[in-house]
């Protein structure tokens, strides 16, 4: 498993990780911002934990990230 935090402050909504790259781990939240989907939240819609066969995708979404708002650990 990755930890996966998506830094709600940072994020600008511009949907490259829930339309683009991962749409398989992130979704659009109700005010626009990028959400975990519900498998895989953990406290909130904005932390959790994603099985290693979705680390790439998460990585290539971290990386095209225009704010480096989501952190991958
Ligand atoms: S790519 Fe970054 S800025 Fe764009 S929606 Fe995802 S977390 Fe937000």
């Amino acid at each position: 498993m990755v930890k996966v935090t998506i830094d709600k402050e940072e994020c600008v909504g511009c949907g490259v990780c829930y339309e683009d790259e991962c749409p398989d781990v992130f979704e659009e939240g109700a005010d626009g911002t990028s959400n975990l989907r519900a498998e895989f939240r953990g406290e909130g819609p904005f932390s959790g934990d994603v099985p290693d066969d979705l680390k790439s995708g998460v990585e290539d979404a971290a990386d095209a990230c225009p704010v480096d708002a989501i952190v991958v650990e």
